[in-house]
């Protein structure tokens, strides 16, 4: 029997506690190489072993043994880490990290009392708005007013903001811009395809996307459509989770899974297709969260990921409309972390760029690599998140690209912080979805919805 075996007991009173923990049959798989090391952006930056991947499994280990308590220093290393599981892709062992690092983060989240500003802030987020789409709403409403009206401008030019505790002044700084109109109004709307249907798909809108990437989504909507697709907007869909998933929140990431197998699931497609990789990710893993608890949803969960497709994987997979116009600029393209290391996906977008004419496509160096986004990641470790973007902005600079393609709306966010902050020669970049570019390319984007 292995010395490491979990028995499912809490062996001491600083192991785990009762729920979904870390477990043997994952981090035994961890042979200790280290070649997971230099692929890790936080020992990148640190050089540290306690942040580094093996580190943290060692660390888990330790609670799991019960000589190192689940207090303030475990904690702070495993919420360094970025979940950006560049760790697997390096890993020869086959270690699923993810899954070790999330279920450390459940116990966190269980047992461990997080500081009071700091745990009401996580409260109100994660299960006061996110999951409720009326009040996402609402709060998005009023966001748009402070953005819109000139206040927010007034506020960030002041000295208003250190007045305020620093995480709360860091998130007023990074609010994503609201549009309007949110793209909540097309739930509920089948949009049928141009000419004939080749497919019939439902599209995954996403929660904080529905108003702050909503051209985005019509943008994926109308490039779907141009490709045969008649793309169906389930009304009763939701937040997937993903954040919730990462912060440990496993219950109420259940939840909302529940909602949307249910949803989903009621009608028969061809595929479910999302354009952010970050959600993409979870609901291709939603099995793993039935896997010990509510295990009568394991095989629609399944079911559910077998049809998800991101739209990136769903376009080069199929017989592609190229009726092109010509793009006559520079690109490269930062892989976001969900899509190259959590789903595999490399290919699918730069087959797609490499579709559009004139398109001068360079790669850029190690982006694979972090961009520092990693959900609300650079909310909440900002001074990491603010170091990996400096890289990504410097290796940016040296492709000489125009056009900076992603495929995740997190990564859009903090790809355009950076070329803000750039000034005015940074500021003629445009940071872009490879679907937005796909639909400049259709010539489908002056300010028409299908
Ligand atoms: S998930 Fe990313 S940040 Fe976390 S240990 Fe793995 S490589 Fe490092
Ligand atoms: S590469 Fe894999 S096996 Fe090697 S130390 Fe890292 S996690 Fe462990």
């Amino acid at each position: 029997m292995p010395s490491l075996e979990v028995t499912g007991e809490v062996r001491c009173p600083n192991g785990y506690g009762a729920g979904e923990r870390p477990q043997w049959d994952y981090y035994s798989k961890c042979i200790h190489c280290g070649l997971c090391l230099n692929a890790c952006p936080t020992y990148r930056e640190l050089g540290v072993e306690m942040d580094s991947p093996r580190g943290r499994i060692y660390q888990m280990i330790q609670v799991e043994r019960g000589r190192l308590p689940l207090r303030e220093s475990f904690v702070r290393h495993i919420d360094l880490c970025l979940d950006c599981r560049a760790c697997e892709t390096a890993c020869p062992s086959g270690v699923e990290y993810g899954r070790l690092v999330e279920a450390a983060r459940g116990q966190i989240e269980k047992y461990y009392k997080r500081p009071p500003l700091e745990a009401l802030l996580r409260r109100l987020f994660f299960r006061g708005i996110l999951p409720h789409r009326r009040w996402l709403d609402g709060f998005g409403r009023i966001l748009r007013i402070y953005q819109q009206s000139g206040l927010e401008k007034l506020i960030l030019g002041s000295d208003l903001l250190d007045a305020l505790p620093r995480r709360l002044a860091k998130v007023a700084r990074l609010a994503p811009r609201m549009e309007k109109p949110f793209f909540t109004k097309r739930l509920g709307t089948v949009v049928p395809p141009v000419g004939s249907r080749r497919y019939r798909v439902a599209f995954f809108a996403g929660c904080i996307a529905n108003l702050s990437f909503a051209r985005l989504n019509d943008a994926t909507v109308r490039v779907l459509a141009r490709n045969g697709c008649e793309v169906v907007i389930p009304t009763e869909q939701g937040c997937c989770g993903a954040l919730h998933v990462h912060a440990g929140m496993r219950d109420l990431a259940r939840r909302l899974a529940r909602q949307n197998i249910l949803t989903f699931l009621a009608e028969d497609y061809d595929a479910i297709i999302t354009n952010a990789a970050g959600c993409g990710s979870v609901l291709k893993e939603y099995s793993q969260l039935f896997e010990e608890e509510q295990r009568e949803f394991l095989a629609r969960a399944r079911r559910l990921s077998s049809r998800l497709k991101d739209v990136t994987e769903f376009l080069a997979g199929i017989d592609l409309n190229r009726e092109f116009r010509t793009i006559k600029a520079r690109a490269t393209y930062q892989d976001p972390c969900h899509l190259g290391h959590a789903q595999r996906i490399r290919t699918a977008p730069r087959k797609l760029l490499a579709g559009i004419p004139g398109l001068e496509f360079v790669e850029l160096k190690e982006a694979e690599i972090c961009c520092g986004s990693a959900g609300i990641y650079n909310v909440v470790q900002n001074d990491m998140a603010e170091r990996l973007l400096d890289g990504k902005m410097h290796r940016l600079d040296q492709t000489g690209a125009e056009l900076i393609l992603t495929a995740n709306p997190g990564c859009l966010l903090q790809l355009r912080a950076g070329v803000a902050r750039s000034g005015e020669a940074g500021n003629r970049r445009r940071v872009m979805h490879v679907i937005e570019l796909l639909d400049e390319a259709y010539g489908l984007n002056a300010g028409v919805r299908c």
